[in-house]
């Protein structure tokens, strides 16, 4: 099976339009995304109904809760307050029913898909350091837990690209974010699973950044979160 693992879109049209072009030239079987589909970018009711119609499973993201549950936004950076805010002002009932039925944690045959981390994945912790993803080995059972939630792409493993993967190994991968790469790199970033050829790959694509930093601008949400598109942080 032919899965590609997308996260942390954060209401960015145009880095999921391009995402979603080059997920069908991969003829993927699945697309499973880890949550923070809305937030910082302009586009939320556009990024939740492509990810209705395209993603087979999807987990909660703390924005997409803070936008569902707004006493929980004060918990979110400045910027993010705002945006939460805002989106749910503007979010179609459709749209925030989808977000009200998605679970923390969801598990597939070889998969354990959460936003923030599979020990508590609904305190939205951060799995920052190769410490910390060793402490979250003992909270899932499957082959591979997908984590979002830092916008950093990252494998427990010591080839942060790609790897084959053995029967007996189990790994913690977060596979970057759609939306708001902040590992330094302006590209987009989503991962690849080849179960077949038990092989996972971790792609990065540009985008239309600044059709994403003008509607952030026409929809007067904070400039900066147009800006650190560029900047990849
Ligand atoms: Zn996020």
């Amino acid at each position: 099976m032919r899965i590609a693992v997308i996260s942390d879109i954060h209401g960015n049209l145009q880095a999921l339009t391009k995402s979603l072009s080059i997920i069908r030239n991969l003829r993927v079987d699945k697309i499973y995304c880890l949550g923070d589909i809305v937030g910082y970018g302009a586009n939320p009711n556009e990024c939740v109904e492509l990810v209705r119609q395209y993603a087979d499973h999807t987990v909660l993201g703390n924005h997409d809760h803070a936008v569902l549950f707004p006493d929980y936004a004060r918990y979110l950076p400045s910027d993010g307050k705002t945006v939460a805010l805002w989106t749910a002002k503007i979010l179609s009932s459709e749209n925030r029913e989808y977000l009200m039925n998605l679970k923390y944690r969801v598990e597939t045959d070889l998969c354990t898909l959460v936003h923030a981390s599979p020990d508590k994945p609904e305190h939205w912790n951060y799995i920052n350091s190769l410490e910390e993803a060793g402490n979250q080995f003992e909270h899932f059972d499957k082959t591979i837990c997908f984590a979002g939630h830092t916008h950093i792409p990252f494998i427990c493993r010591d080839d942060l690209q790609s790897f084959k993967f053995d029967k007996e190994g189990r790994y913690l991968i977060n596979p970057g974010s759609i939306g708001q790469p902040r590992d330094g790199r302006s590209q987009l970033s989503f991962g690849f699973l080849d179960t077949d050829a038990r092989e996972y790959k971790n792609f990065r694509f540009s985008y239309d950044i600044d059709g994403a930093a003008e509607a952030i601008r026409k929809s007067k949400l904070p400039k900066a979160l147009g800006k650190r598109l560029y900047n990849g942080y």
